[in-house]
């Protein structure tokens, strides 16, 4: 606590008027026998102090302002190490939120909260590169997201890695290693600081890798729920997304169905033309289920020859018209395959189970039983046939 202030100046002014005025008659005596002295040794004294005590008032001012501009100084660099802080904590938080992002649309919503306070209330914008097509990610900026896609593609084009300006906007280009995945934008004014524009590529870099990470997540949840040879759903995952649509349907008390097939004699073909075009067979039948059911329903491959279909908001009469339809595609187009550069047509047939699943029925396996023991009956019909379950009383009350 400083006790003379600047507003205390008049009051020092007093008491050394006051302090000089109670020592004034000693002080005169000191300087009269200085002047003695003086006269006595022939010497200079009082010249000498008095140069002595302004040179040492002026040192002292010199010292003081001195102190008071590192003390400036000193505030700047810490108003500045703050500043710091803050950046590095906005992109801290902004790479953690981004690493709890595994799809492009939680990428998105981050981007949308964080990008204005990293471009520092600077419009702000993310485009992702799916291969050759734009997607927006976030746009908080007065721009349409055509003009974002346009100076996106315009800054990958001008190649440079770091930042590019293009028209009212300066484009940070989201790499991974040499492969462009997007690119961050922010407006060109107020003009970002070297410091900003460093902060600006760091962000860049978050979010190409948590593009790649969503990318890498979403290959290898793929790969773990589908058959790779024919694009189906694995059994694992089928019986997953059977038991929310069995509960579905009992919400909703819309009917739901089950189709079970199975190729029929296919290790013949196995034999006569190899495994390569039993694969190219079984191939084919995932394609044509693609063809021929709807996105919305449930395409699995249970095992080896043998497929499932699940068919929501779908009755029995339903189930067996589109059994039926598969099972004349498969009949009528016949597998394409190579032997000796010559083309042999194989020749596909399947019998097929339909299941119907009771009201309020929601235990999975007993329909797929249901639908397997229909599927077997078509097999003693004598192949290339659909035969139907009973359905059982109703399971809504259980
Ligand atoms: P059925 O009409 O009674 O069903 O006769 P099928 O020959 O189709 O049935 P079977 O169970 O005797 O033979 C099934 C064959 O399917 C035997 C097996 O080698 C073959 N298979 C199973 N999985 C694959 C696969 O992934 N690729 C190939 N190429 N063949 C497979
Ligand atoms: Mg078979
Ligand atoms: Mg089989």
């Amino acid at each position: 606590m400083r006790l003379i202030g600047r507003n205390d100046l008049f009051l020092l002014v007093g008491l050394t008027a006051a302090l000089f005025t109670v020592i004034s008659r000693p002080l005169g005596r000191v300087v009269d026998y200085a002047r003695e002295i003086d006269h006595s040794w022939d010497l200079q004294l009082v010249p000498a102090l008095v140069i002595l005590a302004v040179v040492f008032i002026f040192h002292q001012a010199r010292k003081r302002h001195e102190s008071h501009a590192h003390a400036v100084a000193a505030a700047a660099e810490a108003r500045q190490a703050d500043v710091r802080v803050a950046e590095m904590e906005r992109l801290v938080n902004f790479g953690k939120a981004l690493g709890e992002s595994l799809d492009q649309s939680a990428i998105g919503v981050v981007a949308t909260q964080q990008l204005p306070a990293l471009a520092e209330g600077r419009g702000a914008w993310t485009m992702a590169l799916n291969g050759t097509t734009w997607h927006p990610l976030a746009v908080v900026a007065d721009r349409s997201v055509a003009e974002c896609e346009t100076a996106a593609r315009k800054a990958l084009e001008a190649g440079d890695a770091s930042s590019v300006g293009v028209a009212d906007d300066i484009c940070f280009p989201m790499m991974v290693g040499r492969h462009p995945v997007g690119v961050l934008g922010v407006a060109a004014n107020p003009p970002p600081t070297d410091h900003q524009r460093v902060v600006l590529t760091a962000a860049a870099a978050l979010l190409a890798g948590a593009l790649k990470n969503a990318e890498l997540f979403e290959v290898v949840h793929e790969n773990s729920v589908r058959d790779s040879l024919t694009g189906c759903f694995n059994r694992q995952h089928a019986l997953e997304v059977m038991d929310g649509e069995l509960r579905r349907a009992r919400r909703s008390r819309l009917p739901l169905a089950v189709i079970m097939f199975d190729l029929d004699h296919f290790k013949e073909v196995n034999d006569h033309y190899g495994h390569l075009c039993g694969d190219a067979v079984l191939a084919a039948v995932g394609q044509r289920m693609r063809t021929v059911l709807r996105g919305s329903d449930l395409k699995c491959r249970w095992g080896g020859e043998e497929f499932l279909a699940l068919l929501p908001e779908t009755a029995t009469s339903g189930a067996e018209r589109v059994a039926d339809l598969l099972r004349r595609n498969l009949e009528e187009h016949p597998v394409r395959w190579n032997v000796s550069d010559i083309q042999v047509d194989i020749p596909v047939t399947a019998s097929f189970g339909v299941a119907p699943a009771a009201p309020g029925e929601i235990d999975a396996t007993a329909i797929i039983a249901r639908a397997d023991a229909a599927l077997y009956r078509a097999k003693a019909n004598g192949r290339n046939c659909i035969s139907t379950a009973a359905q059982p009383e109703e399971a809504a009350s259980r």
